[in-house]
């Protein structure tokens, strides 16, 4: 059987990236603009949270687990803001996997933009992004930290992929 193409996400699937930033917001005291929030990711010391501490769910072990199904050929496919959020993601990526393909994706481009999405499966914790994805004739799945309905079928560990195709 051909291996079907599955796309994940990273941050908020692999490791939970968005509660310590977002804390970081917070701790500013002020709402920022678009614009500045753009800014804030930028220049955000990234290295601080793409860490081991900020994993979900057994994240890394059940992406070894999905690989050794032998059923899909796995992405991960991630929005950045800078060059250097890409760099640091990629290090991290590179020390659980040698030879998983990792596309970093400019923020203002959509996901659908950068690859064939047709009959391809994305898991992602973003339903906008999802949305994208089907209205482009991929697969969404939305991830969860913890179970929560949705319009798409929501997986918290990502290994529960294995058993949906
Ligand atoms: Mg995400």
């Amino acid at each position: 059987m051909e291996k079907l193409s599955l796309y994940i996400d990273f941050d908020g699937v692999i490791l939970d990236t968005i509660t310590p930033s977002y804390n970081d917001i917070k701790k500013l005291g002020k709402e920022l603009t678009e614009e500045e929030t753009c800014e804030f990711y930028k220049n955000y010391p990234w290295e601080n949270i793409i860490i081991d501490d900020n994993i979900i769910n057994n994240s890394i072990d059940s992406i070894k687990e999905v690989i050794a199904s032998n059923k899909f050929n796995v992405s991960i496919l991630t929005h950045v803001n800078s060059l250097k959020e890409a760099v640091i993601k990629i290090k991290y990526i590179r020390k659980y996997f040698k030879d998983v393909t990792i596309i970093p994706c400019p923020k203002q481009i959509s996901k659908t933009k950068m690859i064939h999405t047709a009959g391809s499966i994305l898991i992602d914790d973003y339903t906008k992004n999802l949305r994208e994805w089907q209205k482009e004739c991929g697969i969404g799945i939305k991830f969860s930290k913890v179970f929560k309905e949705n319009d798409f079928p929501v997986i918290t560990d990502i290994k529960q992929i294995i058993n949906m195709f």
